[in-house]
């Protein structure tokens, strides 16, 4: 899959822009705060459906607009298609190849984008909901029906609680309607650990020799998930009924559920250690790359081609063996790389070079 065009209006700081990629490697240079990462955020979108930097769409508004517009196009298995989308004073618009499109869910999983952003450093050092944050896009992005799952989930999850807060409180509670609730739930977080689980295999296939390449053969980098549901238990709706509907004092004591896949974790370990607690810096930026080369390695497995990877300024923070092996062989890949100096990258690469100011993108 390859951007070729991106275009926006009154998007950040960006007032109009209509930047041509090249397959291969893509570097948009500019000093700070001129609005590389702002192209980025903008793209990425088209991927998450939301900006990566949890920013509402009300306030991606150029300062003093009503709106913004932008347009992706791309190709994706030998096809070009174009998104769009428009937000004008609370109202939105996405649009596929010119189409009108209302459902996110048909929105989303047509470009494929894996981003690494200076604060993915937080995948290995930061809490569980980190980690699963990470699982959830990487999972949405090869199996189109986990988004509208894990929505669901959610539902369900608040509902079950609401009721579990009430009798906490000592309020009357439909212990059938409760009942009813947790069978449900069950039967969604077990579709959710079978799509997190084998996901999770599959990144297992490539990480560890990803990390081996990018640490010259000096560290094992291995992930494991981690549930309290064993991934090899045979019928995981039945496993998941017995969590919900086995704890219910413990949990009515609680107000709220103590059990479920919004308890996941991924256990990361260098050489055998938990890389959360004893990786140097330098040990767990390598690990969230390798984590992400992977994602981009299993989206192809799955889907049939590469995602475009969107790197912002991760490069000034790698030494120069690692910069090389990212730039060294981008073979079908297409990189799409935010720097402030291009010197960062043309020892390893000959990039197409936009150059960033103030908000206006130029071929140099
Ligand atoms: P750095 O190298 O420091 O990461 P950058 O080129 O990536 O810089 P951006 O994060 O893209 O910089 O931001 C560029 C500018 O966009 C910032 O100065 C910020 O104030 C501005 N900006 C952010 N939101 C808006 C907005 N809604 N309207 C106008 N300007 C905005
Ligand atoms: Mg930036």
């Amino acid at each position: 899959m390859h951007l070729l065009r991106f275009q926006c209006a009154d998007y950040r700081n960006i007032e109009h822009c209509d930047i041509r990629f090249s397959p291969g490697v893509n570097l948009l240079a500019g000093e700070n705060a001129q609005g590389k990462t702002n192209a980025l955020e903008c793209i990425y979108t088209f991927a998450r459906g939301k900006s990566f930097r949890g920013t509402s769409d009300e306030n991606l508004v150029r300062f003093g607009q009503k709106g913004f517009y932008s347009e992706i196009a791309f190709s994706s298995c030998g096809r070009e298609q174009t998104l769009s989308y428009r937000y004008w004073q609370g109202e939105r618009q996405r649009c596929c190849n010119r189409a009108v499109e209302k459902k996110l869910s048909s929105f989303l999983g047509r470009f494929r984008a894996v981003l690494f952003y200076p604060e993915h450093l937080n995948l290995v050092k930061g809490g569980p909901a980190e980690r699963r944050s990470f699982l959830n896009v990487a999972v949405s992005q090869c199996y189109p029906v986990y988004l509208s799952l894990y929505a669901t989930y959610g539902k369900l999850l608040e509902q079950r609680n609401r009721m579990l807060c009430d009798l906490q409180h000592g309020l009357p509670a439909d212990r059938e309607v409760l009942e009813a609730f947790s069978y449900r739930l069950a039967h969604t977080a077990a579709q959710i650990h079978g799509c997190r689980s084998s996901y999770v295999g599959q990144l297992c296939r490539f990480v560890p020799d990803i990390h081996r390449d990018l640490s010259g053969g000096r560290e094992e980098f291995s992930l494991s998930y981690r549930n309290e549901v064993p991934a090899d238990t045979p019928d995981l709706t039945a496993a998941y009924e017995k969590l919900f509907t086995g704890d219910l004092h413990r949990e009515a004591c609680a107000g709220m559920t103590l059990h479920g896949v919004h308890r996941d974790d991924l256990e990361l370990t260098i050489n055998g250690i938990s890389a959360r607690s004893y990786g140097s810096q330098g040990q767990q930026r390598s690990a969230v790359l390798s984590l992400k080369l992977g994602e981009g390695e299993v989206a192809r497995d799955i889907t049939g081609e590469y995602p475009v990877f969107l790197f912002d300024d991760v490069f000034s923070e790698l030494d120069e063996k690692r910069r090389s092996y990212i730039l060294g062989d981008v073979g079908e890949r297409q990189l799409i790389i935010t720097a402030c100096r291009r010197e960062e990258m043309t020892a390893h690469a000959d990039p197409h070079v936009i150059v960033v100011q103030d908000g206006r993108f130029s071929e140099s």
